[in-house]
């Protein structure tokens, strides 16, 4: 997608501060951190958001989640984190590209907001 942010960030046309990349995904911190670790882990291919993940590409999602494990383990939250996907309007997506938020580093609160 020519005109996605994420996109242009997994193309290295806008820069990032990453902390891990191969051919399927790309990790790097988040622009407005709302923990002390603020990960943001995307699939370089377009997926607009949880809501059209499908049989066909949902592969790269359990890569996504494999990648969240192991940089929560780098990033010592061994006493626990959250794996975040806000979708669509009401869940407060605001980039339409799929993304998993990882945070850390703090209590987190229950229910979310
Ligand atoms: P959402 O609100 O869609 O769940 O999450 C989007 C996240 O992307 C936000 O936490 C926001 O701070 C982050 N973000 C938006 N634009 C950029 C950017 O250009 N670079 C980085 N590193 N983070 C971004
Ligand atoms: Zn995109």
């Amino acid at each position: 997608m020519s005109d996605c942010v994420f996109c242009k960030i997994a193309a290295g046309e806008i820069p990032s501060k990453k902390v891990y990349e191969d051919d399927q995904v790309l990790a790097f911190y988040d622009l407005d951190p709302q923990a002390p670790v603020h990960i943001l882990i995307i699939p370089k291919e377009h997926i607009g958001s949880v809501a059209e993940i499908t049989v066909e590409n949902s592969a790269v999602v359990a890569h996504i989640f494999e990648v969240a494990a192991k940089l929560a383990k780098v990033n010592g939250l061994e006493d626990g984190f959250r794996v975040v996907a806000n979708t669509g309007k009401d869940g407060g997506q605001t980039v339409p590209h799929l993304h998993f938020h990882l945070l850390g580093g703090r209590s987190m609160k229950w229910p979310p907001g």
